[in-house]
């Protein structure tokens, strides 16, 4: 059976842990070095992503979980999650690190602060039906991508209209948004499908 950990040092793991439970796969909150090794797939969830630059470098899961990406692990990020997998940041702490994979420049609180969260209704590639409920919390958009970036979803309306909100790499999602709050797991399933196909 495939285990998808959620990196579990800061931010809403266990709603990420509650929407793989109900996706029918196995999710365990990942920590240590030794726990990396013993995942098919990783979530990295919403949270701050300057704190958890620090705590992955402090819980020494940095450089493991750098590795395991680059080697082809499947990953989905959200939100703090995008950040960590963004190759590049802008209007990040200096000393921000991330684990990189796809080849995207993210802005961290893109939306800006008097709209500092909101929700919209936002069509992703590759989710079927009515478009995703999407709750933008503090969040990053995608600011540039390279060639190998497929992008699933924009913002439709409002001032950030265009702006690009979910992308795929190869094995790598991100969305700026939260499915995991929201109770609709058609983002969760896009990515387990993803972790099926790739073991498969
Ligand atoms: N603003 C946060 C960051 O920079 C992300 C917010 C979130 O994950 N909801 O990491």
């Amino acid at each position: 059976d495939l285990v998808i950990g959620v990196l579990a040092l800061q931010g809403d793991v266990r709603e990420h842990l509650a929407a793989l439970a109900e996706c029918d796969v196995i999710g365990r909150p990942v920590r240590r070095p030794e726990e990396v090794a013993e995942i098919d797939a990783l979530v990295i969830p919403g949270g701050e992503s300057t704190t958890m630059s620090k705590l992955a470098l402090a819980f020494e899961v940095y450089e493991p979980v750098r590795k395991r990406l680059a080697e082809g692990m499947p990953a989905y990020g959200s939100c703090a999650g995008m950040i960590m997998l963004a190759d590049e940041v802008l209007d990040g702490r200096p000393d921000q690190k991330t684990f990189g994979g796809i080849g995207m420049t993210v802005r961290r609180n893109a939306f800006g602060r008097q709209v500092d969260s909101f929700e919209a209704p936002v069509d992703i590639a590759g989710v079927e039906g009515e478009p995703v409920h999407a709750i933008f919390i503090r969040a990053p958009w995608v600011e540039s991508v390279t060639g190998d970036v497929e992008v699933l979803g924009r913002v439709t309306a409002g001032p950030a209209t265009g702006r690009m909100v979910a992308v795929r790499q190869g094995n790598l999602l991100a969305t700026s948004f939260h499915p995991e709050l929201t109770g609709d797991l058609r983002v969760h399933r896009l990515f387990v499908d993803m972790v099926r196909d790739q073991a498969s």
